[in-house]
């Protein structure tokens, strides 16, 4: 038996006034793969803890099944937990740690059958003799996801389990949990803050910001139709460009999006979505732009719905399969600060020494400002002292933090390109997303239905 889970309206608090969970509603389906999916500390192994009975609920209610479910013991809940420090008994061999919650369950049952079942189904039979000193990282959560599966439990909660593990091996456990859990037929809930990991396991992934759901959906459909900034700039490598806009809707002229020293022109007639721009007249916007809504081409090869800009080459990044190319367009590039790791050292060795802890813990510093303010923070206010107006590097980059330009574009291997260049770049306008100030996605229209095979 599977289980259904729902949450409704649920809240926690561990400390009076902060909400850790904030009226959080979700419905699992039975069978259904849901990726809890945030930054670190946003609440997730705290909903996790709460659906299997390990943390009481403040308010609203756990459904299992449709049956109210809060005041469960764990064990009647009926659900197994993976966590992501392996926790298996050090002093059991594999084949008891796997057998230890069979043995709990039924005194009398021999688990031996289910142990050696469990053990073929993840390939770790040659393993079961060795205690966990004796085993790999890798090893080692086998044999934990062995223990959580050996039960038959009717829901798997799975805690970060891979995020011990480096990076190749994790990207197996992954392909095999897919498969495990797809075979099994269980529901399973998996908290990660990996997007990656959240992407290509999920039937649906649940983005959470500080406690509070910020959108459910599938993977492309988080992906291709991101409720707000938070979750465009969460979900996508590499991540989204965002970049401060202005819309101008002149009554006798064509609508654009202003982006600093250039500006999007809305292919004409408007498109319903654009058209519903124009209420934005005059107001400041944050643009969204996926390095792959950029492409390289000049004016004439423009199809229709795609506005030229140009773009001047900051610094180009080899990845193999493809470039990913940094632009520096003249426009104001945004970050959502809490997404915002130190940036990579991909600038131009010339401005490296710009570089320093200085710049990222004013970013860091001002984004605390910012979440209180509003969803992203607009780097021009970070005015590096080291770099006098009028100093050469001005001319070329938008003022503020230099970073390597504003826009990140994708490319195939075969493009030369090299620092310096002025470059052509045709954006493909139905594909762009623009954020209010609040960091709603404003277009495409809210409530367009997702057309993702189109
Ligand atoms: P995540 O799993 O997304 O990293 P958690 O659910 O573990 O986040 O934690 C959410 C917030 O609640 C964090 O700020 C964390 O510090 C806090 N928190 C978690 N557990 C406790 C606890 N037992 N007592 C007090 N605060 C806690």
């Amino acid at each position: 038996m599977t289980r259904a889970i729902s949450l409704h309206d649920v809240s926690k608090s561990y400390t009076r006034g902060t909400r850790v969970v904030d009226g959080l509603s979700l419905d699992i389906a039975p069978g259904e793969f849901l990726v809890l999916l945030g930054p670190s500390g946003c609440g997730k192994s705290t909903v996790l803890r709460m659906i299997a009975g390990l943390e009481e609920i403040d308010e609203g209610e756990l459904l299992l099944d449709g049956e109210r479910a809060n005041d469960w013991q764990p064990a009647a809940r009926d659900i197994a937990m993976v966590f992501q420090n392996f926790a298996l008994y050090p002093s059991m061999t594999s084949r008891d740690n796997i057998g230890f919650p069979l043995r709990i369950e039924d005194r009398g049952a021999d688990p031996g059958p289910r142990v050696t079942a469990t053990a073929r189904m993840l390939g770790v039979e040659d393993l079961l003799d060795r205690y966990p000193s004796q085993l790999s990282g890798g090893e080692r959560q086998r044999i934990a996801m062995g223990r959580a599966i050996a039960r038959h439990a009717s829901a798997f909660l799975m805690d970060e389990p891979l995020s011990n593990l480096d990076a190749k091996l994790r990207n197996r456990l992954r392909a095999e949990i897919a498969q495990l859990t797809r075979e099994l037929g269980v529901t399973t809930v998996y908290v990660t803050h990996d997007q990656a990991e959240a992407m290509s396991l999920g039937d649906r992934v649940a983005v959470l910001r500080g406690g509070v759901l910020q959108q459910v959906g599938t993977p492309r459909e988080v992906y291709a139709l991101p409720r707000n900034v938070f979750v465009a700039a969460f979900i996508g490598v590499p991540r989204i460009n965002l970049l401060q806009g202005v819309v101008r809707a002149p009554l006798d002229g064509a609508m654009t999006i202003g982006l600093g020293k250039q500006a999007l022109r809305l292919p004409e007639p408007l498109s319903l979505d654009h058209r519903l721009l124009r209420v934005q007249q005059g107001r400041e916007v944050i643009v969204g732009l996926r390095s792959e809504v950029v492409r390289i081409a000049d004016r004439d090869s423009a199809r229709p719905g795609e506005a030229l800009i140009t773009g001047l080459v900051e610094h180009v990044e080899f990845q193999g399969h493809e470039i990913l190319v940094h632009f520096n367009t003249g426009s104001r590039p945004a970050v959502v600060p809490e997404l915002e790791a130190p940036r990579p050292a991909a600038r131009p060795p010339r401005r490296r020494r710009r570089e320093g802890p200085g710049m990222l813990d004013r970013l860091r510093g001002r984004a605390g400002a910012a979440l209180r303010a509003g969803p992203v923070v607009v780097l021009e206010d970070l005015e590096d002292p080291e770099d006098p107006p009028g100093s050469p590097a001005s001319d070329t980059a938008p003022s503020g933090v230099r970073l390597p330009g504003d826009l990140v574009v994708r490319t195939t291997p075969d493009v030369r390109l090299h620092h310096g260049m002025q470059v052509p770049l045709l954006v493909d306008l139905d594909r762009v997303f623009v954020f209010d100030q609040d960091g709603d996605r404003i277009c495409p229209s809210p409530d367009r239905l997702p057309d993702l095979d189109a």
